[in-house]
């Protein structure tokens, strides 16, 4: 008798990729270089951030905090925004 071997039991490994971007062709995904590509799903511009669909939470600064936990420091261009020293 042949006994397929190949049945694997699932662990209980979280899957990494949270199943929130259904768009066709995909979007970035959160650890993708332009994950910023990505559509919004939340907006709350008077919040000041975002939400993508590849779980990204956007700051109105330009910082992300990704579904991982990972924190990125605000990138906007250099706009001519004059730092005061006080
Ligand atoms: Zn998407």
């Amino acid at each position: 008798m042949n006994t397929p071997s190949s049945r694997r039991t699932l662990n209980s490994t979280q899957r990494k990729n949270p199943a929130m971007c259904q768009h066709q062709p995909p979007c970035p995904s959160a650890d993708s270089a332009d994950r910023e590509a990505a559509r919004l799903t939340v907006h709350h511009p008077e919040q000041g951030w975002s939400l993508l669909c590849n779980g990204v939470l956007l700051f109105e600064d330009t910082g992300e905090l990704l579904p991982d936990g990972q924190i990125i420091a605000p990138h906007r261009p250099s706009a001519g925004r004059i730092m005061k020293v006080a």
